[in-house]
């Protein structure tokens, strides 16, 4: 049981919680080692014994056409979701999300949920598409973003140029807290600025295995026993370089993600992660205040809020069971407890409130702002309702993100309408896909749209298997959609070009469907006072 929540013992708790929190995500492209790293976080943080155990339960990100292979991926995704450790007397929840790439919508909302995110990069690859892509989202809400250079051990770009691409691909500035030493497939190990220590990497072979390491301060005569000459002078040299012309460390820089503390190290073979850690902890701030349409809250308000980021149903066919996973923002959790509800405005018991490890659920009695927390859904959720015990109010909306592909859909059997609409509407309150429905060509059109193709699989898929429904599916030309905003004349007026189209998002809000960001330009052009928004909110 927690204290009154107006005693100043709450107020005392509800401060220490909130300050050992941290919540964050690790957004990276794929193959550039996020499962590897996820892994020996937790396992500093003793939530699971040995490595492996959660690439075991990874699929083969390379057999993307199977269906097989996105079931396995809904299944794994619900429990690593969100995972909960505690490490140096922080509570840390990592936000993950499915591996593919074409699940990326459902990362964007992730990020929603996390007050920093700690960049992934594959240091001979640098910076790739959808770590642009990620990177994008993360700067629209100015949390700090960390860059971790990774596989340090094998052939690697030069650290000053992967700096250089963070700016020029990026434009974020970044200041190395630590420094390589030895690169291109002959990596020794790193200097740290911060202590003046230089970690070196002693395990025999660069492959698979943990390495040892030598902790010796820079200062140290010992040293050149250890270093050979022309890796201090290289060293030295470079660390001139950057403290003359670098960007020196500012802590607040940091915090309103104007610039990026880099680390370098390989995370398979455990070298540099327990000191990015260390570091990452201390400068990542605890839980962030949200924006709600009564005002600013911030985590030590003593009402419990929060709001849904994700939901995710039928992990069990047997059982049609959906799951709502919630970002607290605000005082604390308790179970059994009532709360009002923005969907419906009613007062709801939370139940079955869950919170997961790498491989595990299990039961929440109390959570505090900054944690993450799935409750089971009898079906009343949806992506971006706010819960609270203190006043009515609205969390700023989950955004949508545009759909880059469009089909027309159908069932194939004219007499499973119904099950189709539920379905479909079921997986558009998933978030996973977009509808819209186009009435132009006379004839009334359903259309799905989604970020990624595979989404379009998932849907026949579970279609399929979960409603009993065949479909059929149309591709069509259209790449980019946008929401009207303002316009001079009604939709049907516009001046268009031949191939971009007219249809109505969900809610009816008018939409343009284009082929290409050149019809979008001749739109504008062409229909003085129009307006259009690239995303929508829910
Ligand atoms: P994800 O797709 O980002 O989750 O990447 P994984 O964690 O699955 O890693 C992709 C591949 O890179 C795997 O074969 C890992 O063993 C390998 N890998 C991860 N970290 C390192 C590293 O630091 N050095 C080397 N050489 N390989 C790594």
């Amino acid at each position: 049981m927690l204290p009154e929540r107006d005693s100043r013992e709450f107020r005392t708790l509800l401060h220490e919680e909130v300050e050992k929190r941290r919540t964050f995500a690790i957004i990276s492209h794929p193959d550039a080692g996020k499962t590897t790293l996820t892994e020996k976080l937790l396992l500093y943080g003793g939530a699971i014994r040995s490595a492996g155990s959660v690439k075991a339960r990874k699929t083969d990100k390379h057999a993307t056409s199977d269906w097989m292979e996105i079931e396995k991926q809904r299944g794994i995704s619900v429990t690593s979701s969100a995972m909960q450790f505690v490490y140096d007397g922080y509570r840390i929840n990592i936000l993950d999300t499915p591996g593919h790439q074409d699940f990326s919508e459902d990362t964007y909302r992730v990020l929603v949920a996390a007050d920093a995110a700690v960049m992934l990069l594959d240091a001979a690859k640098g910076v790739e598409a959808q770590t642009i892509k990620l990177f994008k989202v993360c700067r629209m809400r100015n949390i700090p973003i960390f860059t971790f250079v990774n596989k340090m051990d094998r052939a690697a770009k030069d650290p000053f140029s992967l700096m250089e691409e963070l700016e020029q691909v990026l434009g974020i500035r970044s200041c190395p807290i630590n420094w390589p030493i030895g690169v291109d497939g002959d990596f020794q190990g790193v200097y740290h600025r911060d202590t003046r220590m230089v970690e070196l990497y002693t395990g025999g072979d660069h492959g698979k295995k943990m390495v040892e390491k030598t902790d010796i301060s820079i200062d140290d005569t010992e040293l050149e026993k250890v270093l050979e000459k022309h890796y201090r002078d290289r060293l030295a040299e470079e660390v001139e370089l950057l403290d003359e012309a670098g960007d020196s460390f500012d802590l607040e820089k940091v915090r309103a993600g104007e610039l990026t503390p880099m680390f370098f190290g390989s995370a398979v073979t455990n070298f540099g992660v327990e000191p990015f850690l260390d570091r990452f902890l201390s400068f990542t701030p605890p839980p962030l205040p949200r924006e709600s349409d009564t005002g600013i809250i911030g985590p030590e308000e003593p009402y419990f809020s929060g709001f849904i980021f994700k939901i995710q149903a039928n992990m069990n066919p047997a059982h049609r069971d959906r799951l709502a996973f919630m970002r607290i923002v605000s005082g604390a959790f308790e179970k059994g407890m009532e709360v009002w509800h923005s969907g419906t405005n009613k007062i709801v018991a939370l139940k079955q409130p869950q919170q997961f490890m790498a491989d595990e659920r299990e039961a929440v009695e109390e959570a505090w702002a900054g944690d993450i927390i799935g409750l089971f859904d009898p079906g009343i959720y949806r992506l971006g309702d706010t819960l609270s015990t203190g006043p009515k109010m609205h969390y700023a909306n989950i955004p949508v993100f545009a759909p880059e592909f469009f089909n027309r859909v159908r069932p194939m059997d004219s007499m499973k309408r119904k099950q189709f609409q539920k379905g479909i509407s079921q997986l558009a309150e998933e978030g996973a896909i977009q509808t819209f429905i186009r009435t132009e060509t006379g004839l009334e059109e359903f259309m799905v749209g989604v970020v990624g193709v595979l989404q379009f699989e998932v849907l026949e898929h579970r279609l399929r298997t979960e409603y009993q429904t065949e479909i059929v599916m149309e591709g069509m030309p259209f790449r980019h959609v946008r929401w009207v905003i303002k316009t001079p004349k009604p939709v049907e007026d516009l001046k268009l070009t031949s191939t971009s189209g007219r249809a109505k998002d969900s809610h009816g809000r008018d939409v343009l469907l284009f082929e290409n960001e050149w019809s979008i330009r001749l739109a504008v052009e062409n229909n003085e006072g129009l307006e259009l928004k690239e995303t929508a909110e829910r």
